[in-house]
């Protein structure tokens, strides 16, 4: 029978309780056990899809093309297996499934409540991923804080989990927060005391708490702790912060938070091998080059929005050991000045990340253009490469009025359009073209020598799409179609020949991306960036650097905290 653990967070959001999970994930794995996780969030969307980044964050996309928290993001990037749509459950999931057996008289005439139906919806969906995934545990967030309204069903569901499947099945951790207020000059217990009886009252007594600190917890503390909220002084965890996420799981393990919850679920492997993780962590901290890359987007006030793409820029520094400064660009700026050299001049590569709407979209496109004219290295991620193709077609082909029909439907000159199946398309949620497609890398180009492979299989978020219409115009002009989709035949990767490094690509690469396992294309994006520092062709090794950078703004490998939403 797979094991479960269940892991709540109380006192205040954005504790990180996305990235505790996936570390506690990491450790088991660490152990040879086969691991899964899995998110519950309680709010009433169907999906995160429809939500604005600025709400919700980042939308991260799985292969089998569900849209889904962010924090499964985290999930892949720090465990090997690959998740799906049922690793995401939301409140808007498990209401929609009960009223539509309701609709269909499944309940046999009964009152249809939360307890039972809502609970059992929910309890099914947490066993569906553990026993089809055939792993040995489960790891299952819940989202939000304990006390919300929408997190009860939730918490009811996981509570009746462990009365059926028993202690040594079932295990609780519960993140929570141990201030340090500056005015007493102590770390304070009392909000983990009430977050804990919390709940409680709602019938869980946790196995092991997770006390996110900013200094360390002295024994003297986890005793206190462990006094008041019931358990051991060894089940007080100090998760203080740390400078990389990809440490947490070390220091997890060095208060030996693996060895209790193995001891708890009565479960026997060997010792952990950290050395991947390790490894890592090693670089991050300890970079001997920089590089400044521009992020021109529009959701740069709230970074969670690129938080994939964040985390592939620290593991294509790892591997280049180079700390990449992200500098997040305004393109409204750009817009306005209607010049992109003051934004973006001091930086060593340019990104347009993905992104929707019109608001800045001439900021973007000239981003481009500054990077093409200029010979900056140029990456376009899915709305990006819209804005390069737009740009090259305007000023490399004459095509002056060039355009998305997402922005200017009338255009004469649509070089991006909608995708055929798409034009047909009335709801917004989970319409778009999701989740992974095979591509086929043309010999000879970038984009091939780069990957070192014919065929390669990545994740899309899009509506529109490359127009085959002005291909033939845009390839004469130098823009080299470097990665098609066979089946459909579109465009799903572009480059241009005469630059040092100007390739974009239709798909998200950043999902991909792990610590240990860069995504080629970041990989050798950060190098390109590099060359073009120390004046280099890229291909060549980079110098070590003065450290003399233009703006740091954001060093990628965010932080633990940085979560601004519940
Ligand atoms: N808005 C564009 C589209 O729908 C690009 C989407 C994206 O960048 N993810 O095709």
């Amino acid at each position: 029978m797979p094991k479960h653990i269940f892991v709540t967070g109380g006192v205040v959001s954005a504790l990180g309780k996305g990235i505790a999970s996936a570390s506690i994930g990491y450790l088991l794995e660490s152990r040879g056990l086969s691991v899964t996780l899995q998110k519950c969030d309680p709010y009433l969307n169907v999906d995160p899809g429809t939500m604005s980044p600025f709400q919700h964050g980042e939308v991260f996309v799985t292969d089998d093309g569900a849209e889904t928290d962010l924090d499964l993001g985290h999930y892949e990037r720090f465990v090997g297996k690959q998740l799906s749509q049922d690793n995401n459950v939301t409140a808007g999931q498990i209401y929609e499934a009960v009223i539509s057996k309701e609709r269909r008289g499944d309940y046999l005439g009964g009152t249809v409540q939360v307890i039972p139906h809502v609970t059992n919806e929910i309890k099914e969906r947490i066993s569906k991923v553990a026993e089809d995934g055939g792993v040995d545990v489960l790891i299952t967030e819940i989202g939000g804080t304990v006390g919300d309204i929408e997190s009860l069903p939730f918490l009811e569901a996981i509570r009746q989990m462990r009365l059926d499947r028993g202690k040594e099945n079932v295990l609780f951790i519960h993140l929570t927060l141990v201030p340090y207020i500056k005015t007493a000059g102590e770390l304070k217990t009392k909000p983990t005391q009430h977050s804990v009886r919390a709940l409680r009252d709602i019938g869980i007594q946790p196995d092991i708490l997770v006390c996110r600190t900013e200094r360390p917890l002295t024994d003297d503390l986890k005793r206190k702790i462990a006094l008041f909220c019931n358990v051991e002084m060894g089940e007080v965890i100090d998760a203080r912060d740390v400078p990389s996420i990809y440490e947490v799981p070390l220091r997890f393990h060095e208060d030996g938070l693996d060895e209790i919850v193995l001891e708890k679920l009565n479960i026997k492997t060997g010792p952990a091998d950290l050395s991947r993780m390790e490894a890592v962590v090693e670089r991050v901290t300890s970079p001997s080059r920089e590089v400044s890359i521009a992020i021109c987007g529009k959701y740069i006030d709230l970074q969670d929005s690129y938080k994939s793409i964040t985390e592939a820029f620290a593991h294509a520094g790892v591997e280049n050991d180079a700390r990449v400064n992200l500098v997040w660009v305004d393109v409204e700026e750009i817009e306005r000045a209607k010049d992109a050299s003051g934004a973006l001049e001091g930086c060593h590569g340019v990104l347009v990340p993905g992104g929707f709407g019109e608001r800045g979209i001439e900021g973007k496109i000239e981003s481009a253009g500054y990077a093409r004219r200029e010979a900056v290295p140029y990456f376009g991620i899915c709305l990006g490469l819209h804005c390069a193709v737009i740009e090259f077609a305007r000023n490399a082909c004459g095509l002056t009025t060039a355009h998305s029909t997402e922005f200017d439907p009338d255009t004469a000159y649509p070089v991006i359009d909608l995708l055929p199946e798409q034009k047909s398309v009335v709801n917004m949620g989970g319409t778009m073209r999701l989740g992974g497609y095979d591509c086929h890398v043309v010999e000879g180009t970038k984009a091939h020598e780069i990957y070192g492979e014919n065929e390669v299989r990545e994740r899309h978020r899009h509506r529109y799409e490359y127009n085959n219409e002005f291909r033939s115009t845009l390839e004469s002009s130098g823009l080299v179609s470097s990665g098609i989709h066979v089946d459909a035949d579109l465009v799903e990767i572009v480059e241009i020949t005469d630059h040092p490094w100007f390739v974009c690509c239709q798909f998200h690469p950043e999902f991909r991306s792990r610590p240990g396992v860069a995504h080629p294309l970041f990989r050798e994006f950060v190098k390109a960036a590099l060359a073009h520092k120390s004046g280099e062709e890229p291909g060549s090794s980079g110098h070590r650097s003065d450290g003399a950078d233009g703006p740091l703004e954001h060093a990628a490998g965010s932080k633990v905290d940085g979560r601004a939403r519940g």
